[in-house]
């Protein structure tokens, strides 16, 4: 995954846990509302038992979203309120709650479900709780069981609670599919509003994004990073000789070979036309003009062909590492006075030029 991917699925993540936590927060505050409301009206209907069985279901509903304001751990409240709902639930179906009507409760527990535990997990459940649901019914002789109800209501309640099962089932596999493609289409967006379209290298904008980021990090625990300037020699004229196709091939294939060269944790940008900006993480100038000129010569030696016909390709580049600038502009400034150099040295080389590639010391007048 890239880092532009993660970082739409982290967003969308982020929100959804924000939403999940607000509302397992309000059905939490509603529960125990409905819970203390319904509970005072069976006391004065007389039916204590019931009041103080609903009442006590408060305290499981509290403790759990007190346990989460501590922990912050949002899947044992999903699992915390689906289990103390399920409790209630067959607490409902088996005494029947007050003249009968607690099965009525459970229309609450399929959105609910879907929702929180996702599809799969949902219809496993379901399934459970309809079982449950079928032998209250069929056994009205078991421990715990003080109801009874009609055949035509066990039907119409079956009947009814199916029904609200599947088009809640198909209601959160459409939010879910939307859900997705959605994410896809950030990441899209995201990428092409990084990416260079022609080299599918990152773009100028990704690039000094990743420049502030490094300079930061530099700033922070003193990282130290270098750049390379690289401008494509006389360009203008493979365009002139050979086509504007031919340059664009140019651009395509060097791009191709950077990323060859350079290392993974190195960033090749397209800066502009037929300027490339190189960011080196943890390297110094050294490391950086050995790059460079690692660079160069492969594209020196590499065979450039469009319709058969060989290009002359070279680079110039610039180099500059972040320890002789204080900011982001002052290096691009100074990588590219580098280049300027290279190019009036006769180009297809590298400034600031060192005297031998292992006992070098840069040029004092650079970086
Ligand atoms: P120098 O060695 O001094 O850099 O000479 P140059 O010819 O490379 O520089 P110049 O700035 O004169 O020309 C750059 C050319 O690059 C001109 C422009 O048309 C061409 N160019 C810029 N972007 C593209 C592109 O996307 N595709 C193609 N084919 N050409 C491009
Ligand atoms: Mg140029
Ligand atoms: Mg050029």
């Amino acid at each position: 995954m890239t880092d532009t991917e993660t970082q739409s699925r982290s967003f969308l993540s982020a929100q959804e846990t924000i939403q999940m936590s607000r509302l397992l927060s309000g059905l939490s505050a509603m529960a125990v509302l409905f819970l203390t409301g319904i509970g005072a009206k069976a006391w004065y209907a007389d039916h204590t038992f019931h009041a103080w069985v609903l009442w006590l279901f408060n305290i499981p509903v509290i403790a759990n979203v007190l346990w989460y304001t501590w922990s912050r751990n949002q899947q044992v409240l999903v699992r915390g309120l689906l289990i103390t709902v399920g409790v209630l639930f067959t607490y409902l179906i088996a005494s029947g709650g007050e003249g009968n009507t607690g099965p009525l409760w459970f229309y609450v527990f399929p959105p609910l479900l879907f929702f929180l535990t996702g599809l799969k997990a949902g219809t496993a459940i379901l399934l459970f709780c309809y079982l449950l649901a079928v032998l209250v019914f069929q056994f009205p002789d078991l421990p715990g069981v003080t109801a009874s109800y009609t055949a035509d209501f066990k039907i119409r309640f079956f009947a009814t609670l199916t029904f609200v099962s599947i088009f809640c089932f198909v209601l959160e596999a459409g939010r879910l599919h939307a859900r997705n493609r959605l994410v896809e289409l950030a990441q899209l967006h995201e990428q092409a509003a990084r990416t260079d379209d022609l080299t599918q290298l990152a773009n100028r904008r990704d690039m000094q994004a990743r420049l502030n980021k490094e300079l930061s990090r530099y700033q922070r625990s003193g990282h130290h990073f270098s750049i390379v300037l690289i401008d494509l020699d006389l360009f203008k004229r493979i365009n002139d000789d050979f086509g504007h196709d031919a340059g664009d091939e140019v651009l395509r294939q060097f791009s191709a070979l950077v990323q060859e060269v350079i290392r993974q944790s190195d960033v090749a940008a397209r800066w502009g036309g037929e300027e490339f900006l190189l960011l080196l993480p943890d390297t110094t100038l050294l490391q950086a003009l050995s790059l460079a000129e690692r660079l160069r010569s492969e594209v020196a030696v590499t065979e450039f062909y469009h319709q058969g016909r060989q290009l002359p390709v070279t680079i110039s580049a610039g180099v500059c590492s972040i320890s002789s600038a204080g900011s982001v502009n002052e290096l691009l400034k100074q990588a590219d006075i580098q280049l300027y150099n290279a190019k009036e040295q006769g180009r297809n080389r590298i400034a600031p030029r060192v005297r031998t590639q292992t006992a070098a010391t840069p040029n004092p007048s650079s970086a």
